[in-house]
């Protein structure tokens, strides 16, 4: 199923959240909802899901409006809200069994065995959710999000608070599990999203900033610029670093380490070897740095101070 936001307008009071945001999520698609805190990710999700009306706009699931097929639409989606609410008094299949209760579930047991099993609760399965670690407390939010197979899942910052393994491990649970279905997640972990997301919608100020496949943003954001590493056996003044042809901008590092750049079109490296020997320096290391997905990030959502090479 999939997904398409047009033109959501939200205001809170004075603050507006989210301004005329569009896009597409492609069915089977796992997309990265990934901005800073406050940018408007949970007021998107809230708004996909019906739990809060747009000002402006309107939301499509496979070409149905939300607001006027809500029934059917809560039938197709999935959704694990940022607080992950849980009655931590229920014992978890007492709670799944309530969940499949709302949903009307026909194979109600069947399900309930079958997503404690799929979401790793198998061991923890007789405890009260208030008793469990936080990545088990999550993983009952998933099982609650995916208990009636809906098509379309949303996962509001699904591994935030968890130790590095929980998050390996809910990763795995999402990957796999998107293979079959449409899901979105939010996040502002790069990496979460490098790990398993096709596509990245950065947001930043209630606005979609970029909208790519993950490896396009990253070779994007490279292929403008080209930064080289390199390290000498002596210090070497900054000035007499930018006479080297095709050296745009130097930056010292440490010790005797320097960044050099150069437009992307020209490869410097030759260049800063036949300098080094012509000034009796030896090169000991050069090496082309690549930008991440973490510093394209920090760049789109910064504002441009000027200052730094990269
Ligand atoms: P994110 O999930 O990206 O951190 P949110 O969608 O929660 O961002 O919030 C977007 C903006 O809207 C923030 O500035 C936040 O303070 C504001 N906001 C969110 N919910 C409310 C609310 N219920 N009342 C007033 N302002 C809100
Ligand atoms: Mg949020």
């Amino acid at each position: 199923m999939s997904i398409a936001v047009e033109n959501v307008n939200k205001t809170y009071g004075k603050q507006q959240a989210l301004k005329n945001v569009s896009f597409l999520v492609n069915p089977n698609e796992i997309l990265g909802f990934i901005g800073p805190n406050g940018a408007g990710k949970s007021t998107m999700m809230k708004i996909i899901t019906g739990y809060l009306p747009a000002d402006e706009g309107r939301i499509l699931i496979n070409g149905m409006d939300v607001n006027e097929h809500q029934l059917e639409i809560r039938k197709s989606i999935g959704y694990l809200p940022e607080s992950n609410p849980l009655y931590f008094d229920m014992y978890i299949k007492e709670y799944l069994e309530f969940v499949a209760g709302i949903y009307k579930l026909k194979n109600k047991d069947a399900r309930i065995k079958e997503m404690i099993a799929q979401t790793g609760l198998e061991a923890e399965k007789n405890k009260k959710i208030g008793a469990l670690s936080k990545g088990y407390k999550q993983r009952v939010g998933i099982a609650q999000a995916l208990i009636h197979d809906p098509s379309v899942v949303i996962l509001d910052e699904p591994t935030s608070g968890l130790d590095p393994n929980q998050i390996l491990e809910i990763r795995n649970l999402i990957s796999l599990t998107g293979k079959s279905k449409t899901i979105m997640l939010s996040t502002h972990i790069m990496q979460e999203v490098e790990a398993i997301c096709n596509r990245i919608i950065i947001i930043n100020n209630g606005e979609i900033i970029a909208n790519d496949q993950t490896g396009n943003l990253v070779s994007q954001a490279n292929s403008l610029i080209n930064t080289i590493s390199v390290e000498f056996d002596r210090p070497v003044d900054l000035d007499k670093l930018e006479t080297i042809q095709g050296v745009t901008k130097s930056a010292f590092v440490k010790g005797n380490t320097f960044l050099l750049q150069s437009n992307s079109d020209t490869d410097i490296r030759g260049n800063i070897f036949r300098f080094a020997v012509d000034n009796g320096i030896t090169v000991l290391s050069q090496q082309k740095m690549e930008k991440s997905l973490e510093e394209v990030f920090h760049e789109l959502t910064t504002s441009p101070s000027g200052s730094g090479i990269r």
